[in-house]
């Protein structure tokens, strides 16, 4: 629930950037919102006319859809399916619809250097961030050590065609750092394919904007990664992506101590020191990988991982409220309010 609610407060500021002065020319758009993934999504669409708008979201709005029911590991799903065979440790022919997200999976994982690893399903359904409702208390230290020692990971699975199998019985595929972006990257192509140029895709915040708001870029708004409002503003530029990974999306506090949902594959904790990663890039799949690789990572550690990742553009927002940014991003950024901190390093 936690997800959702930070996807309508950012959502809320975005829309009410997208309403702006008056004087300057009006630009009709077009919106549909629906809830999927666990998040809300919203599809605006600027300068096209009515019907072509409405048929492109319907057919979005199905194919976010698809996407939810195939790759949700804890439903009955394509993925779900996947997962019990791979336990097995036996080859068997993996469904096509999957098939992309583990190959692009597998790359991802070696250029992060293991950090964004989605073959930690059992570690996130261990801690309980598998289901609707936030855990209330942390698994045993035990079982959480007995589950790093068998190291799942991506480099276990192996090809052959079309034919799958992981050499390591512990393996379980969650999505759940990529599978949005993805989703994202897609169901934009759809609408560039559909004659559609000027558009945003959000969900939750994480979207890819394509074209223009008439005779304006896009603005969209960063969440603050603590308390109300947003940080700061981006401008975007033709056609890209912008993905935040944040400890305030799911998360519980046991005992006075705080737990969130991207784990450290390393530890079987969450990552400390981070609050938020913001990542923007041409490929949202990528951006929603990165940004959980370099959250991971760490406040010292995250510009090696950008350069390995092929990421240029970032902001980390430590635990402490220092600002970590790359040059790239400096840039271009507009913050709400100066942040106490700044600091400026390069991939
Ligand atoms: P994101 O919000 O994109 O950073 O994705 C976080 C989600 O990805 C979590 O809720 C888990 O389902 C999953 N996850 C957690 N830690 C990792 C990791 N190190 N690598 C890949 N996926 C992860
Ligand atoms: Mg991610």
């Amino acid at each position: 629930m936690k997800r959702s609610l930070a996807g309508i407060a950012i959502l809320a500021v975005v829309a009410g950037l997208l309403y702006y002065a008056a004087g300057r020319r009006e630009v009709e758009l077009h919106q549909r919102e629906f809830f999927v993934m666990g998040t809300l999504v919203s599809i605006t669409i600027a300068d096209t006319d009515r019907a072509t708008a409405l048929r492109a979201m319907e057919a979005a709005e199905e194919d976010f859809r698809y996407m939810d029911r195939t790759w949700n590991p804890w439903k009955p799903s394509a993925l779900r399916r996947i997962n019990q065979l791979l336990a097995s440790t036996e080859w068997f022919s993996v469904a096509p619809s999957v098939e992309p997200l583990i190959r692009d999976s597998m790359e991802l994982y070696e250029r992060s250097g293991g950090l964004f690893n989605p073959a930690v399903g059992g570690l996130v359904a261990l801690w309980g961030f598998n289901r609707d409702e936030p855990p209330t208390t942390p698994p045993p230290r035990e079982a959480i050590g007995d589950l790093v020692a068998r190291a799942p990971s991506m480099a276990d699975i192996e090809f052959d065609g079309i034919r799958i199998r992981s050499r390591n019985a512990a393996v379980q595929l969650d999505f759940g750092a990529f599978a949005k972006g993805r989703a994202v990257r897609i169901v934009t192509d759809l609408l560039l394919e559909m004659g559609i140029r000027n558009a945003i895709v959000n969900a939750g915040g994480d979207l890819r904007a394509i074209g223009r708001r008439g005779d304006r870029p896009w603005r969209i708004a960063i969440r603050r990664p603590s308390g109300e409002g947003y940080l700061a503003v981006l401008e975007t530029r033709g056609d890209e992506s912008i993905f935040t990974s944040g400890d305030y999306e799911r998360w519980f506090e046991y005992q006075g101590r705080r737990y969130h949902h991207i784990l450290d594959p390393r530890t079987g904790y969450p990552a400390e020191g981070v609050s938020s990663v913001t990542v923007v890039h041409g490929d949202a799949g990528l951006a929603d990988a990165a940004a959980t690789a370099l959250f991971v990572a760490g406040p010292e550690k995250w510009p090696e991982t950008a350069r390995a990742m092929g990421v240029e553009q970032v902001m980390v927002v430590g635990s402490d409220g220092t600002v970590y940014m790359t040059p790239a991003m400096a840039e271009r950024i507009r913050f709400e309010e100066e942040p106490p901190r700044v600091v400026i390093r390069s991939p």
